[in-house]
């Protein structure tokens, strides 16, 4: 049987990162979930859908194939065909995803994927329903948070690396929307599994939380 690690949060708290830290030290595959939401989000706004429209998002994400290659162990999403990984870090995707991952019949099909990819290898698994619906028996599980405050901070740094520009206050109140958003919606809203373990990154470094939850998995071993 295969081991899976869930790791859910919010936007901005770090899961990306730590997820991929956790998997490459115990050479297991990291899935991140956000960029196959993201991937469908894409496909939607290539497709001029509504997103008001949700009669159009459910039939629009049927001609959405997706699937998950690793290259150099990186994870790359190919969306009917094309590598779209590149595409789907920016605020616009983003802000799509946030909104057309409330669809059931996107959920249903992303959930779906993401199941058989745990049940064939050894995962690291991040996302916002990952230990709650998606692998509800994950031998680990995270809930990663951090305060808005801090994972705007963290997103700020990030884009002005990149010479994007940005405005902190913009990047938190957006980060409050888009948390607001996944805690209310009516399918699988983001929340702390009743059996996860809650995991404040504000005051931590990459490398303590990372040790945090390989120490949980030795544990759980
Ligand atoms: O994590 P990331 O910001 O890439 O995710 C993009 C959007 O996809 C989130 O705002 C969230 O609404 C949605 N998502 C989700 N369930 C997941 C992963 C992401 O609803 N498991």
């Amino acid at each position: 049987m295969s081991v899976n690690i869930a790791i859910d949060g919010p936007a901005g708290a770090g899961k990306s990162t730590i997820a991929k830290k956790v998997a490459s030290k115990l050479s297991f595959i990291y899935v991140d979930t956000g960029a196959m939401y993201r991937a469908m989000a894409l496909h939607l706004l290539k497709q001029n859908v509504s997103l008001e429209d949700a009669k159009a998002i459910s039939q629009s994400c049927q001609s959405a194939h997706i699937s998950i290659v690793y290259d150099g162990g990186e994870q790359q999403v190919i969306l009917n065909g094309e590598n779209v990984t590149s595409m789907l870090r920016t605020e616009s995707v983003g802000n799509m995803a946030s909104v057309s991952s409330a669809n059931p019949d996107v959920r249903a099909k992303l959930v779906s994927l993401q199941q058989e990819l745990a049940a064939s290898a050894n995962v690291v698994m991040d996302g916002r329903d990952i230990g709650t619906v998606v692998l509800p028996k994950a031998q680990v599980k995270v809930y990663l948070t951090a305060s808005s405050h801090t994972r705007a901070l963290r997103r700020y740094k990030e884009l002005l690396e990149k010479k994007e520009e940005c405005e902190l206050e913009a990047i938190e109140a957006d980060i409050i929307d888009r948390d607001y958003r996944d805690m209310h919606r009516e399918i699988s809203p983001l929340r702390q599994a009743e059996d996860a373990v809650l995991v404040d990154s504000s005051d931590m470094t990459i490398e303590e939380v990372v040790n945090t939850i390989i120490t949980l998995y030795d544990k759980a071993r």
